[in-house]
């Protein structure tokens, strides 16, 4: 067992972007191949952001993804509960230890209460927009005597707590992805500590918590990297030790830019809904921003783990691609026993108004042989009821010349006939006899090869390439093959 211990600290915003979903898959990754702990921990802070269910959302996004930790935030018997040394993981819980190090920093002389109005420091900011200067707070109340400023706020006058960034000094940190970051201080801004409304803010809390919380490596978006000089420094004026930070790439669209909710599923739950299997966004989340020394592509979570390092993450953004995505989904949908792929698909199909509950349980091995018939060449489980429809659906006319031109060939009466006679001898087309039929009518009318399957199938789909047919002729049974059949002598 290692003393390695990361963590993931969504703030509950309502869904479960599937960024974060990489971020918490690489802290898992990264934990369970180092023995060490993950944590979830829940960072609302800001609760101008809050939404109703938001945490229950985010736990039970992860555990659709397979994707499990240690500490933290779960749902037991359908309550938010925390488990773990290092509580509460909730960082609207923890505010009287915020305040604590917050005060402390004040003592220290680390930080300082500023009493910049709105007003003031929207001025300022538009002052140094129109100079063309990148906005950053004055420093106006970094003089206010520590009694007067004191008495201030004990007078009830509204403030916030700001870092005390030295003049002119350089911030060295190391990135395992990234490596050596430098920043100067006059290039960073007094950070609010702590806001007006006695709550912390991110940059605050993510140091208390993960120094508290005993976290060894810091796996994030690239998008807090710019903050992290900050954070450092604040470890610094703490006294307490840093941890490493890796910061990761950004998951991009097609255009190079964050994929955002604008442009269609962006959350775990979309794409769940869209009929993606946890296994295989898992799996294809993991390629977007690193790959295996082997270059492996389809692997399971063990695989994953057995393989990753941060060295092979990749300090460029990554480029979600939605076709390798379905591309590693029809993967794991084929690799589905069939019973267990009709459990996933009958809600689709449900909805899709195809089968209800009674006709579930009548044909359960009839559905599982529709699954096993569709599941080559289904890209997401929402397919179902499009790729099952040809048994529900008519049939239409055939226009296709080449196929009529096979339905005109001259031993198609025989075979038709042929066919009828054998399913007529049966008293009920199981899948075994379905299985034998065509031998049988082969030797029965000595048609064989092509000139036996390709009117056959085109006869009874309509098409001239699909599924087995021994599994078409099974689905469709007696009556609906006589029917076709039927229906194609005026092709003759
Ligand atoms: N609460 C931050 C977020 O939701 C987490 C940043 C961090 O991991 O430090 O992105």
């Amino acid at each position: 067992m290692s003393n390695i211990k990361v963590r993931f600290a969504p703030s509950p915003t309502g869904y479960l972007h599937i960024g974060g979903l990489r971020t918490a898959l690489y802290n898992y990754l990264y934990a369970k191949k180092n023995g060490g702990k993950f944590i979830l921990r829940i960072e609302d802070t800001d609760q101008s952001r809050f939404v109703e269910g938001a945490i229950e959302n985010l736990i039970k996004a992860l555990e659709w993804s397979g994707i499990t930790y240690d500490e933290g935030v779960f749902i037991e018997n359908h309550e938010v509960v925390e488990k773990g040394p290092n509580g509460p993981y909730i960082q609207s819980k923890r505010l009287d230890t915020y305040s604590k190090y917050v005060d402390q920093l004040i003592e220290s002389g680390d930080a300082y209460y500023c009493f910049c109005t709105k007003e003031r420091l929207d001025n300022l900011r538009e002052e140094q927009r129109v100079k063309g200067q990148v906005p950053k707070y004055d420093g106006l109340c970094r003089s206010i005597p520590l009694e007067e400023a004191k008495a201030r706020v004990a007078n009830g006058e509204e403030h916030v707590i700001r870092l005390k960034l030295p003049k002119n000094r350089d911030i060295h940190f190391k990135d395992l992805v990234r490596g050596d970051v430098t920043i100067n201080t006059d290039d960073m801004d007094d950070q609010v500590l702590m806001k007006s409304d006695g709550f912390p803010t991110y940059h605050m809390a993510v140091v208390v918590d993960d120094h508290l919380m005993e976290v060894t490596h810091i796996v994030r978006g690239e998008e807090w990297l710019p903050s992290t000089p900050k954070h450092v420094y604040l470890y610094e004026v703490l006294g307490w030790e840093k941890p490493e930070f890796v910061h990761l790439p950004t998951v991009l669209n097609d255009d190079r830019k964050k994929l955002s909710k604008r442009q269609g599923d962006v959350s775990v739950e979309d794409f769940r809904e869209s009929g993606y299997l946890p296994e295989a966004l898992v799996n294809y989340l993991a390629l977007v921003g690193w790959s295996p020394e082997d270059n492996q592509e389809i692997m399971t979570l063990e695989e994953m783990v057995d393989k990753f390092t941060f060295e092979r993450v990749s300090k460029t953004g990554g480029i979600f691609d939605k076709k390798k995505l379905d591309w590693v989904n029809a993967h794991y949908i084929k690799e589905k026993e069939d019973g267990e792929l009709l459990e996933l698909t009958l809600p689709y199909l449900k909805k899709a108004g195809i089968v209800d509950d009674a006709f579930v349980a009548n044909n359960r091995e009839w559905l599982e042989i529709l699954m096993n018939t569709i599941k080559e060449g289904m890209s997401t489980l929402k397919e179902a009821p499009e790729k099952s429809a040809f048994l529900f659906e008519d049939m239409g006319e055939i226009t296709d010349e080449n196929l009529l031109e096979i339905l005109k060939g001259e031993q198609v009466p025989e075979l038709i006939d042929g066919i009828e006679a054998e399913v007529n001898a049966v008293d009920e087309l199981d899948f075994e006899t379905a299985k034998g039929l065509m031998k049988k009518v082969q030797k029965a009318t000595g048609i064989k090869g092509k000139n036996l399957f390709m009117p056959t199938r085109i006869e009874l789909t309509g098409v001239e390439h699909g599924p087995e047919l021994a599994n078409i002729l099974y689905l469709f049974g007696k009556d609906k093959i006589v029917e076709r059949l039927e229906q194609a002598r005026k092709y003759l």
